[in-house]
């Protein structure tokens, strides 16, 4: 095979649909030449999925629900028969209840927070130790985070701090599996409208500020998102790891935003 990824095998979660952010890394990794297979939460997503993984010549490794670990176990176990081991892990999965994604953090309830924590942070590293097993020779996983992590965004609450945590374990996932030649990074995108981000207060506002304060003076697109991905997928990034790393428009790095926005 021909391109960056040539020879390379990578399990793929969270695909709802062709706006998923996980499409975007499927599309780039497999026009570098990759091997995918795919997962899909439920029927509902099924029939979605299937035609993108035909499109993209991937397998589908069965339903996942990460709060269900039995599914777990069956998606790797369907990977191991496929392949026998794995090269890449990318996770793009999150979710917290929409009542939530609006007004006030403080107001977030511990069924919520722990369901919250436990799909968007939990299960990277649930998917991680799971991996491990199957990657003898090193590999690489990627996961999405926001900025929102960093620093407090309206209406991103319980998901923020998920975030923050899900940072952190990156970096605590990095060095547990550095001496297996295995690297943990992630990228903090910004704001895309997908089906997760429609849960989210006011997205459509978000959108805009991003477009006007950004460097690039536009949001960006589940493409370059995906672009970017590959590179952490790839051998490219072989000497990175334990990052978050913005692919935003350069919306991070401006201190100053502006007040009175038009059209805002
Ligand atoms: P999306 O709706 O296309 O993808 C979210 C995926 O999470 C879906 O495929 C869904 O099936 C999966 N999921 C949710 N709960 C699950 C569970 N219990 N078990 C298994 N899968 C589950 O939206 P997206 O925006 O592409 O989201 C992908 C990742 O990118 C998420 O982690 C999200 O927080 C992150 N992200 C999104 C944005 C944005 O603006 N869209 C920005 C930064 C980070």
């Amino acid at each position: 095979g021909q391109g960056l990824m040539a020879g390379k095998r990578g399990l793929i979660m969270g695909v709802a649909n062709n706006r998923s952010i996980a499409y975007g890394i499927a599309k780039a990794c497999a026009n570098q030449g990759a091997e995918l297979a795919l997962t899909y939460q439920g029927d509902a997503f099924k029939k979605r999925v299937e035609p993108l993984a035909q499109e993209l010549g991937a397998h589908i490794v069965g339903h996942c629900d990460v709060t269900e670990p039995e599914t777990l176990n069956a998606v790797f176990a369907e990977v191991e028969k496929l392949w026998g081991r794995l090269d890449f892990v990318v996770h793009a999965i999150a979710f917290s209840d929409k009542e939530e994604l609006d007004g006030r953090y403080v107001d977030t309830t511990r069924a919520n927070f722990q369901r919250t924590m436990e799909i968007s942070v939990f299960s990277f590293t649930d998917v991680a130790k799971r991996a491990e097993a199957l990657m003898p020779d090193g590999g690489s996983l990627l996961t999405l985070t926001y900025y929102g992590a960093e620093k407090v965004m309206p209406h991103y609450n319980v998901m923020g701090v998920a975030k923050a945590g899900l940072e952190a374990s990156v970096r605590y996932l990095a060095v547990d599996l550095g001496g297996k030649n295995i690297r943990v990074n992630a990228i903090s995108a910004g704001p895309i409208k997908t089906l997760a981000a429609s849960g989210i207060g006011d997205f459509r506002y978000i959108l805009r500020w991003n477009e006007y304060n950004a460097p690039l003076k536009r949001t960006v697109t589940p493409e370059e998102v995906g672009d970017a991905g590959m590179y952490f997928l790839s051998d490219l990034s072989r000497g990175v790891t334990g990052e978050v790393h913005h692919v935003d428009s350069g919306y991070h790095v401006v201190g100053m935003k502006a007040v009175d926005a038009p059209d805002i």
